[in-house]
């Protein structure tokens, strides 16, 4: 008889824990998952899957206007924001269903309350202490807002996906994934949106161009941007917020949104108390076994703030169930992770940026900027942008890069390509597919004229 009372217990049942949890379920393993919320995490409850469902839900509104191009008339459509909040709530409940059910399928007990670490072997959860020979913390992260006069007016991405009514002056802080997509939901609603970056451009991170294009793009669709600028206060008055600038200027709105980032959520559970190292961050620190400073305690998705996506945790969880609970040894190649943006247009990248790669190699750049054919017709003044990174000495591409329509379902096969090493040579052996956009990944011939190359 084993001396603990489960052989896994997982805090935390969002992507990382429900998929590592039912893993260890159905390699045999006696498994408890405790759950102070929804089932389903930020993915599911309050990130990809909501914020996708309004992103299509709002781009019906373009899908409006250009139809009129292609002979039809569309008589004044409007939007009811309480009915597909409530659409998309019953497709959460929907889900959420669906991961209990996974999950006590797999075998593992489900607990709703709040795990706490007692030590390395305990998890306190309402008032009751439970053991398991391994710990495993998928907590996720919570957005942040920094501090400063009328911080309480503002809300995060958490209650803009349950807003009771849609605001028609919104304010947007932050230029990062979350900004930009909210951005483009309530802009195409019909929202005046003013998006507030601190620096000169949004998607910092990302390709140059992308970044570029992408902020042209949101311009043109009538988003307004302000730039290298930072709230200095809010209040609230009978107009709507009073929204105050560093530099001395105000608007108001009926709405304001943070979108600063997330952190790691480990305070309060006990983690430093049972010895699991954090770094600056607050993120637990692990190795390649998503193991912590503690012996049997391990961490998986954002709580670590490795590669902060919800495929990432979900693999991480497998892994980590592979290794301890089936006798697998793996572990995770974070190189060539294909990523999207859901903004409206789109943004999709796998591999290096040209920064990145020219760090390292002697690059070759190939840039595609062309009109969609569907807006040949409808009138809409909207570019593509697609860019290809490529080694060249070796020719192996190191990144493909893409703002437009479709761009996240094109980049999935890319990313396979990368992860296979290709070349140049084999995009371009590479028969098309017409009439498409991605058929321009494979038909890019000549290079961006060289820069000269920096300075080793
Ligand atoms: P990001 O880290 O992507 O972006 C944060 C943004 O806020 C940056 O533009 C940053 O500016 C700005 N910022 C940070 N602090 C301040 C401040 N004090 N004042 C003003 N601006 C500030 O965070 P998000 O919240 O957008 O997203 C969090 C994470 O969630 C992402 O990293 C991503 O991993 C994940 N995510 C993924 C999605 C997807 O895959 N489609 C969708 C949504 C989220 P600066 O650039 O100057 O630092």
């Amino acid at each position: 008889m084993t001396k603990y009372d489960y052989d896994l217990i997982t805090i935390g049942a969002g992507s990382g824990g429900v998929r590592a949890s039912r893993l260890a379920g159905k390699y045999g393993a006696k498994v408890a998952v405790i759950e102070e919320s929804r089932y389903g995490g930020t993915c599911v409850i309050r990130g990809c899957v909501p914020k996708k469902l309004l992103v299509i839900g709002s781009h019906f509104a373009q899908h409006f206007e250009d139809a009129v191009g292609f002979g039809w008339s569309v008589q004044s459509a409007t939007h009811d924001w309480g009915a597909m909040i409530a659409a998309k709530d019953k497709e959460l409940d929907r889900l959420e269903a669906i991961y209990r059910r996974m999950l006590r399928d797999s075998g593992a007990t489900l607990i709703d309350g709040r795990g706490k670490l007692a030590d390395a072997h305990t998890v306190e959860v309402n008032g009751k202490a439970m053991t398991a020979e391994k710990i495993l913390v998928a907590v996720g992260g919570w957005p942040t807002i920094p501090d400063f006069p009328g911080k309480e007016h503002v809300i995060s991405s958490n209650e803009a996906l349950d807003l009771p009514k849609r605001p028609q002056r919104v304010v947007i802080v932050g230029g990062g994934y979350i900004a930009v997509e909210f951005a483009g939901i309530f802009n195409a609603l019909g929202s005046e949106v003013t998006l507030i970056i601190r620096s000169a451009h949004v998607l910092r991170g990302f390709d140059e161009d992308v970044r570029a294009t992408l902020a042209e793009e949101l311009e043109k669709n009538g988003i307004k941007f302000r730039r290298d600028c930072q709230i200095r206060s809010i209040e609230k008055t009978d107009a709507g917020y009073s929204v105050m600038f560093d530099m001395g200027e105000e608007i108001i709105a009926d709405c304001v949104m943070y979108a600063t980032g997330r952190a790691p959520n480990t305070s309060g559970i006990g983690l430093k108390e049972a010895g699991v190292k954090l770094n600056a961050k607050g993120a637990v620190q692990v190795d390649e076994w998503n193991r912590s400073s503690v012996e049997n305690i391990f961490a998986v998705g954002d709580v670590t703030d490795r590669v902060n996506l919800t495929p990432v945790a979900i693999n991480e969880g497998r892994v980590f169930a592979e290794t301890f609970f089936n006798k697998n040894p793996m572990t995770l190649d974070y190189t060539n992770i294909a990523s999207a943006v859901f903004s409206q247009p789109t943004v999709a990248t796998v591999g290096l940026t040209e920064t990145e790669a020219r760090k390292k190699h002697k690059v070759r750049l190939f840039i595609s900027r062309f009109r969609p054919m569907k807006h040949t017709l409808s009138g809409r003044d909207e570019r593509t942008m697609m860019k290809l990174v490529v080694d060249r000495e070796t020719d192996k591409v190191l990144g493909c890069h893409m703002v437009g329509d479709d761009a996240p379902e094109i980049m999935q096969g890319l990313a396979i390509a990368l992860k296979c090493g290709a070349t140049k040579a084999q995009f371009d052996a590479t028969v098309g597919i017409h009439p498409t956009a991605a058929e321009e990944f494979v038909t890019m011939r000549d290079p961006v004229p060289e820069k000269a190359e920096p300075e080793a």
